[in-house]
């Protein structure tokens, strides 16, 4: 879609072949921006008070133009509400003949234009995204010209707010795209070229850490999770640094391009959808896109850890001991419990960059699906300040994550008779609790929360891009302004 800004509607009237007003008995109120015929229009509609009508009006200027009333019949215009509302109209937009499309939401005056503008995008983005890349016979994506009526005052206000809502909506999209590449296309190096393909900025630097490079440094945890694998290995950095004297906020995604669980291995049903195992990598990945083209004033660095747990000769045994990179021995229990090898080694190599805050994004644990279904996302923290700060932002991109306890007490199930610790409890309980307990115990004294994506990432329709916008969120509320 192509999003416009109209501020001559009365003169522009007959460009457009749809247009489209929310109305609603308690805030309808035409303004003297709409030219007479509308607010007439608009004044004649008798409120019916179902829930939702659309009401279809033949222009009587021009025979082209339609218009829609659309009613809701709500107190407040909320998130959901709107998102309904633009259900309603994609419907009505399809139409072939529908080039030039107009949004009138200047009259509904429960909520700032701003909101409005960067959530119709944002939404419609959301709603109209299709993966498309494997059918041979394409489907086409809604693309119209949408315009939008403001005033002209405060025009460059409004189309930054346009361009924001496109950058992220285009991250969210791109990340989707990502977790949805069958696996046998996105591999560690497939994630890498597409970082160096969309990445790119003065302030952005892209390295990684190839298998050479992560024996040289003991790295053992991390690589003994692709050791049957015959795709490579890469721990992909991003650094984005437009403010020099702070220290890096740190996003750590687990970037599984597919798990088969090992010799521990997993059952048929579903197997296939454990492509959306670097969904964390994609997240942190779709982060970094929006971060550089928004060029937001901050230190950060984004690590995809990238593998692929795979079944031959050289697979890592249950029963094996490892010496992570911390120095710390590791007696692997299930092979599937491997996302937690990859975030330990990088956890003690980040300790490097002296970061005032990490956040790891994984799909952890299928216990977090049983806790918490596949609507809320899990979120364990060594510091409630970050976790309330995290939530809030969750809240506000309405994209729930719940906190669950960091209960030292569960370190018992991680106990080994013969290594520092297992990578796995032994018990069925508090999955997400213990998976937690084993990546504390890799962490070192900075603020570190870890959210557990494994219900969220991806639903029947695929990915879902979830958690893009809430760390989003969190970077230009918290971070940027430094609170
Ligand atoms: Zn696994």
């Amino acid at each position: 879609m192509k999003y416009k800004i109209e501020t001559n509607f009365n003169n522009n009237y007959n460009k457009y072949q749809c247009t489209i007003i929310f109305v609603n008995k308690k805030y309808n109120n035409p303004t003297n921006i709409y030219n007479n015929i509308i607010n007439e229009q608009i004044n004649k509609y008798k409120f019916i008070k179902k829930k939702y009508n659309i009401h279809k009006i033949k222009s009587n200027i021009n025979k082209n133009q339609d218009i829609f009333l659309i009613e809701y019949n709500k107190k407040k215009l909320k998130y959901n509400i709107l998102k309904i509302l633009i259900t309603k109209s994609l419907k009505i937009i399809k139409k072939k003949k529908y080039k030039n499309i107009i949004f009138l939401i200047n009259n509904l005056n429960d909520k700032k234009l701003n909101w409005k503008l960067f959530n119709i995008i944002h939404i419609t983005e959301n709603l109209i995204y299709k993966y498309l890349t494997f059918k041979t016979k394409k489907k086409k994506i809604l693309n119209k010209n949408i315009y939008f009526e403001t005033d002209k005052i405060n025009i460059l206000k409004y189309k930054k707010i346009i361009n924001n809502s496109k950058i992220i909506s285009s991250g969210i999209n791109k990340t989707k795209n990502l977790c949805n590449t069958p696996p046998n296309i996105c591999n560690s190096n497939y994630i890498l070229n597409k970082t160096y393909k969309y990445i790119i900025g003065k302030n952005t630097k892209i390295s990684y850490l190839n298998e050479k490079k992560m024996k040289k440094l003991s790295m053992n945890a991390y690589l003994s999770v692709n050791k049957a694998s015959s795709n490579e290995i890469k721990m992909i950095k991003i650094k984005y640094n437009n403010n020099k004297n702070k220290k890096p906020l740190i996003l750590i995604g687990k970037g599984l391009t597919f798990d088969s669980g090992g010799l521990s291995i997993k059952s048929s049903l579903n197997m296939h959808e454990m492509k959306y195992d670097m969904s964390g990598a994609a997240v942190v990945w779709g982060i970094m896109y929006i971060i550089n083209k928004l060029k937001l004033k901050l230190n950060i660095i984004g690590i995809l850890c990238c593998a692929e747990n795979m079944i031959n000769h050289n697979s890592t045994r249950p029963g094996d001991v490892i010496k992570s990179l911390s120095g710390k021995t590791i007696e692997i229990i299930n092979t599937d419990a491997e996302g937690r090898l990859v975030l330990c080694d990088t956890l003690t190599y980040i300790k490097k960059y002296n970061p005032s805050t990490v956040i790891t994004i994984a799909t952890l644990t299928g216990a977090c699906l049983i806790a918490l279904g596949n609507n809320i996302s899990g979120l364990i923290s060594n510091n409630n300040k970050l976790a309330k700060k995290l939530i809030k932002s969750g809240k506000k991109t309405k994209d729930i994550i719940w906190q669950l306890p960091l209960y030292k007490k569960y370190n018992k199930y991680l106990q080994s008779n013969i290594a520092d610790i297992k990578n796995c409890s032994n018990s069925n309980y508090a999955g997400t609790i213990t998976s937690a307990c084993f990546l504390n115990f890799f962490t070192e004294k900075y603020k570190w929360a870890h959210i557990d994506i494994a219900g969220t990432a991806w639903n029947k329709n695929g990915a879902t891009g979830r958690t893009v916008y809430l760390i989003i969120k969190f970077i230009t509320k918290y971070i940027k302004k430094n609170k």
